[in-house]
């Protein structure tokens, strides 16, 4: 399957596509992931991208569909995808279009992940993650036996500058702006479900399958 996963920043994309991903074997696509290896590794790439991501802005287009066109073009897509936080917006998401018409992979569904703002800060500040091994918490829904260290390697856990309040609230009105256009784009393609995005990991995710069949 060639599938999009959209949906404001807290949502559970990356749950959700990670999940789907192994139980599909699809390849699992997400640029957030991608720049944030690469602000680690120091790479050009990254020093372009981190001073955009800690403001909670939207990297420029040429630097992500890059590193897109990249991915999608790796053997593995040919067996299916999932796209996880691309496109952000609709000039990104025409290039996609071009992208996979030359590869001659069309997307098939765009699934359109629903939380409402409240949930989605109270999430997404609870989040913890470990510098040393990469390894994910949260405050209240999933917390370390100890707080503050890591259950794997006993770091120091830290939150992530995109994680913050003022930036969170800053990446959900950089998506509002840019997704409406979005969703409609998408909706007039006749590829967008809409997705309640409430409840537990599982329930979200039986509705997403149930889309599927
Ligand atoms: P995410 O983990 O998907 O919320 O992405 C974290 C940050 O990476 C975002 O706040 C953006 O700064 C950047 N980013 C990820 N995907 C994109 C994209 N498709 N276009 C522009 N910036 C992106």
């Amino acid at each position: 399957m060639h599938l999009v996963l959209l949906g404001p920043p807290g949502a559970g994309k990356g749950t959700q596509a990670t999940i789907l991903a192994r139980d599909l074997r699809l390849a699992h696509i997400s640029t957030g992931d991608m720049l944030r290896t690469a602000v680690r590794e120091g790479s050009d790439l990254g020093l372009a991208a981190r001073e955009y991501m800690d403001r909670g802005e939207l990297v420029p287009d040429e630097l992500v569909i890059a590193l897109i066109q990249d991915r999608l073009g790796a053997p593995d897509a040919r067996g299916g995808f999932i796209l996880d936080g691309f496109p952000r917006n609709v000039s990104q998401a025409e290039r996609l279009d071009e992208i996979l018409e030359e590869l001659n992979l069309p997307l098939e569904l765009v699934l359109n992940l629903q939380v409402p703002e409240a949930e989605l800060i109270r999430r997404m500040t609870g989040r913890r993650v470990c510098p040393g091994c990469g390894e994910s918490y949260h405050l209240v829904f999933n917390p370390p036996k100890s707080l503050g260290v890591c259950d794997q390697c006993g770091e120091d856990l830290i939150q992530r500058d995109d994680d913050k309040e003022a930036t969170v609230r800053m990446r959900l009105e950089v998506y509002e702006r840019e997704n409406a256009p979005l969703v409609e784009y998408y909706g007039e393609a006749g590829l967008l479900v809409d997705i309640d995005g409430r409840g537990t990991v599982e329930q979200v995710y039986d509705r997403i399958r149930s889309e599927l069949k």
